[in-house]
């Protein structure tokens, strides 16, 4: 083919690409032309983010409050903008370091070598995200990825269409669409953005969308971080002050209207308790939110369908014999609004939705136990969740649940804090996840760790080298043959 004819039939091909496919070649282009950033451009891009948050702040309150119908600013402030800066500030300290290629062991067999780790960006990241926290969730994979020195395309949830528009917005002024881009759009366009063979793709989901998306990247051999979800447990121990379990669990089920990954699903709770527990917990539900539907602090359900599902749960429960005790001091009609009380369901059993399904929504069964063992083995019967919440002053016993039972992660006599902890690995087991982000593991799960050897002047492998009857070799495999002995086994 002439020069003429390859032009042509290189443009031909790119008019056949679609608006995705061409946006992911030029951000593939950008990056070969740079393919390793300095520390400086990392922190330029992660410090355009951080001044890009503070100018939209207000208008990411608002665009989060309209897609909920009513989100508290407060909750948007802590559960997004707060851990988002907080998240750029700890790379801006350990980016350095984590960049820093490793010393490692060179044996024997390679000596004399230096043996080292080097962590190179692999190039550009997708990353998919739900709807519950539509900024933290498509920001802070970018922190992580940016930090490692990729670029990145985001696929924003069409059921937070302000927070899309506006997060593209925010994001086109302080990057170039090479640097980092934003698609909004419904299936079809999830189902393309998933398909690309992008160098990494995060995808933050349901357990069942997160295996359609592995299957896609699959085909192209597309590595994946799955941020799923599940049933996330609470258990309370006998001898933890009961009140305090019950404030602390309202606190964090009360978070966006138990709208997150993370929200604390069932309570298993000793069985001469579960009466206090519930009325504490309603108490300090009510106190909290004393009205619900013109209560600006109390977060609203995010569609008329996700307002339904719950609904269908509630009375699912209901007619299998549960009952259920709601928070709703004011006794308002709320038919008509897209609030749902917190509701308890007392007398749940395996048979109800409620104890099947991920609930997702300001709905917590309670179940009593007899013994520690009891809970420990009804928890590992079940999926392995994203989260363990375990109350318990005793921290003989609170190792114990962290040796015998699995989950993304764990707070001991706390709900959802483990998240905003930057300096931790967050992502699920299983069904609710695979891969991690945020800290430390986020920069090495956004980079290629590379392996190197780097050879001297001397060639030992001249001296050993066939034929194999040499001196050198013989001396070699005596050497080892003294070095590998049997050893005891206990
Ligand atoms: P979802 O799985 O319905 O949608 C997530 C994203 O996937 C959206 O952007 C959507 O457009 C896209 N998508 C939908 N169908 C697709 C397909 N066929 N192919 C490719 N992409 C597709 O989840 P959701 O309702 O937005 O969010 C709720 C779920 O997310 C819950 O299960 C929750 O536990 C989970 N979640 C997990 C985390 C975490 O960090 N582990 C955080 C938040 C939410």
């Amino acid at each position: 083919m002439n020069m003429i004819e390859s032009t042509a039939s290189n443009t031909a091909q790119t008019a056949s690409l679609s608006d995705l496919q061409l946006r992911l070649q030029q951000q593939k282009s950008a990056f070969a032309s740079a393919p390793m950033p300095s520390l400086k451009e990392r922190l330029n891009r992660l410090n355009r983010l951080h001044n890009a948050l503070l100018t939209y702040r207000e208008q990411i309150h608002k665009a989060i409050d309209q897609d909920f119908a009513g989100r508290a600013v407060a909750e948007t402030e802590m559960a997004e903008i707060i851990p988002l800066l907080e998240g750029i500030a700890y790379y801006r300290k350990r980016l350095k370091r984590f960049m820093r290629p490793q010393r490692r062991h060179a044996p024997l067999t390679v000596a004399p070598a230096k043996a080292e780790v080097h962590y190179q960006p692999l190039g550009v990241v997708g990353i998919v995200t739900p709807w519950n926290f539509p900024f933290f969730l498509a920001l802070s994979p970018l922190i992580g990825a940016l930090a490692a020195g990729n670029r990145a395309m985001i696929k924003a949830s069409e059921f937070a269409p302000a927070s899309g528009d506006l997060m593209r917005k925010m994001l086109a002024e302080s990057f170039s669409e090479d640097e980092v881009m934003v698609s909004t759009g419904g299936v079809e366009v999830a189902s393309e953005f998933t398909a690309l063979p992008f160098d990494h793709l995060v995808f933050t989901g349901s357990t069942q969308v997160g295996k359609i998306v592995m299957r896609a990247a699959a085909e192209n051999l597309t590595p994946v971080t799955l941020e799923l979800g599940g049933k996330s447990p609470a258990i309370i121990h006998n001898d933890f002050p009961i009140d305090e379990a019950a404030r602390r669990l309202a606190f964090g089920k009360c978070m966006n209207a138990g709208q997150i990954c993370v929200s604390p699903d069932y309570v298993l709770c000793p069985r001469d308790k579960v009466h206090e527990f519930s009325s504490i917990f309603i108490d300090a539900v009510e106190q909290a939110y004393p009205t619900l539907k013109d209560n600006p602090d109390y977060t609203a359900i995010i569609s008329d369908r996700q307002k339904s599902r719950l609904e269908r749960y509630l009375n699912d429960a209901r007619a299998k014999g549960a009952q259920l005790m709601t928070a709703d001091a004011a006794d308002e009609d709320l038919s008509k609004s897209r609030k749902l009380p917190m509701t308890l369901v007392l007398n749940a059993t395996d048979n109800m939705m409620v104890m099947q399904e991920e609930i997702f929504g300001p709905i917590l069964p309670v179940i009593p136990y007899d013994s520690l063992e009891e809970a420990i083995q009804l928890v590992n019967s079940k999926p392995r969740p994203l989260a363990l919440y375990y109350f318990d002053w005793n921290q003989g016993r609170a190792n114990t649940i962290l040796a015998t039972t699995h989950s993304g992660g764990v707070c001991i006599n706390d709900s959802l804090s483990h998240v905003p902890a930057d300096d931790l690995p967050f992502g699920g087991i299983g069904p609710s996840g695979m891969g991690h982000y945020h800290g430390e593991e986020g920069f090495r799960t956004f980079s290629k760790a590379k392996g190197v050897i780097r050879k001297g002047k001397i060639n030992t492998a001249a001296m050993v080298a066939p034929p194999w009857d040499n001196r050198m070799f013989k001396g070699l495999m005596w050497f080892m043959k003294f070095r590998f002995r049997p050893v005891k086994v206990d």
